[in-house]
C-alpha cells in the first residue's frame, strides 16, 4: 500500500540573487515497508524535498503540487494537523548530530521529547522508554549516558541518539538526511548496519536523502537519482547498479572508488540558472540540438524502471 505519494511538487524560493529552483515536478511514491534511495550530488535539491514533506521550509518558499501521507494532502493540512504527524507519524533524522541537538540539553531530555509530546507519557516513563531506545541503538551504559550532554558524546554515539530520537515513537516514515556524512569508514559502517536492524525489527519506510550510492544500495530497495531539481532516473537497487541508463547515472556510477573513481566533467548547475532543455545537457557527450531546447519526460524502460533521457524515446 502506498504510504506518501508526491504528485508534480514543485518548490521554489526567492533570494536576492533570482528564484532557486530546487524541486521541479517530482512525482514520488513510498510504499509500506519500503526503503527509497534519493540520491544525487550537494545541492541538487534533495534536502529541500525531505524538508518539503514536513513542511519545514521557510516561509518564503513557493511549494505547488501535492504530498499525499496516507491519502492525505500535507501541503493543505492545518498547523496543529502537521504537527502531530511531525516525530510521531513521519520523523526526520538530520545530517550533522551536533549542530541538531541542543547543546545545553542532555541527550536524554532530547531524545525524551517526542515521547512526552506525542505519547503523553511522564518524565519518568518517557525516560524509561529512552534508555529503551539507547539500549536499541548500542549505546552502552545507557542508564548513565542519558544524562551526558551532545558534546560528550563521539560522533558515531550522538548519530546512534538521532536515530533513537527519530524512532522513538514508532513512525511510519523515517526521512534520513545523510545519516553517515562526516563519519569515519569504520563507524559509518556501524550505523549502516545498525540502520539495517532497526529498520527490519521496526517495519519503517525510509527516504534516504544521500550523495552516497554505496550506502544507498545498502540500506535501500529502490533509488531515484535527483539531478538540479527533478528524478532522471528511478529503479531498483539492482536496475540501477547492473543497467543504469542515464548518463549520469552512469557518471555517479564511475565516479565510485570501487568503478575507478571518475567523476563526471563539468559542475552542477546553479538551481537559479538553470539549463533549458535536458538539465544534464552542458556537461553530457551524447547531448543533440535537441537536448539542449526539449525537457525530456521520464520514460519506462523496464517494469519498474524508468528515466528522463531522449536516448531511450
Ligand atoms: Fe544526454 Fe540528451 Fe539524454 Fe540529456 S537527454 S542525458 S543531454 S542524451
Amino acid at each position: 500500500m502506498t504510504l506518501l505519494s508526491i504528485e508534480n511538487l514543485n518548490a521554489h524560493f526567492h533570494t536576492e540573487d533570482g528564484a532557486v529552483r530546487a524541486v521541479n515536478g517530482i512525482d514520488l511514491n513510498i510504499e509500506e515497508g519500503e526503503k527509497l534511495g534519493l540520491i544525487g550530488e550537494t545541492g541538487c535539491g534533495k534536502t529541500v524535498l525531505g524538508l518539503a514533506i514536513l513542511r519545514l521550509l521557510s516561509e518564503n518558499t513557493k511549494i505547488e503540487g501535492k504530498i499525499l501521507y496516507k491519502g492525505k494532502n500535507l501541503l493543505t493540512m492545518s498547523d496543529n494537523e502537521i504537527r502531530k504527524i511531525r516525530g510521531k507519524e513521519i520523523a526526520m533524522i538530520f545530517q550533522n548530530p551536533l549542530s541538531s541537538m541542543n547543546p545545553v540539553l542532555t541527550v536524554g531530555t532530547q531524545v525524551a521529547e517526542p515521547v512526552e509530546l506525542h505519547q503523553h507519557l511522564k518524565k519518568q516513563d518517557a525516560m524509561r522508554r529512552v534508555i529503551e531506545m539507547l539500549k536499541s541503538v548500542k549505546i552502552p551504559l545507557p542508564q548513565e549516558r542519558v544524562k551526558e550532554y551532545p558534546h560528550e558524546f563521539s560522533g558515531g554515539m550522538r548519530q546512534r541518539a538521532m536515530i533513537a530520537m527519530g524512532l522513538i515513537c514508532m513512525p511510519s516514515l523515517i526521512i534520513a538526511d545523510e545519516p553517515t556524512t562526516g563519519l569515519d569508514v569504520t563507524i559509518q559502517a556501524q550505523i549502516v548496519e545498525l540502520m539495517k536492524e532497526v529498520l527490519r525489527d521496526s517495519g519503517t519506510s525510509m527516504l534516504l536523502i544521500t550523495h552516497d550510492l554505496a550506502v544507498a544500495s545498502e540500506l535501500c530497495d529502490n533509488i531515484a537519482v535527483m539531478y538540479p531539481g527533478e528524478i532522471v532516473e528511478y529503479g531498483s537497487v539492482r536496475d540501477l547498479f547492473k543497467d543504469p541508463k542515464h548518463p549520469y547515472t552512469r557518471g555517479f556510477l564511475n565516479s565510485l572508488p570501487s568503478k575507478g573513481f571518475k567523476p563526471i566533467t563539468g559542475t552542477s548547475p546553479s538551481l537559479i540558472n538553470l539549463p533549458k532543455g535536458c538539465k544534464f545537457h552542458p556537461r553530457c557527450s551524447l547531448a543533440t540540438d535537441k537536448c539542449k531546447i526539449k525537457r525530456p519526460e521520464l520514460i519506462k524502460v523496464g517494469k519498474k524502471h524508468y528515466v528522463r533521457c531522449f536516448l531511450y524515446d
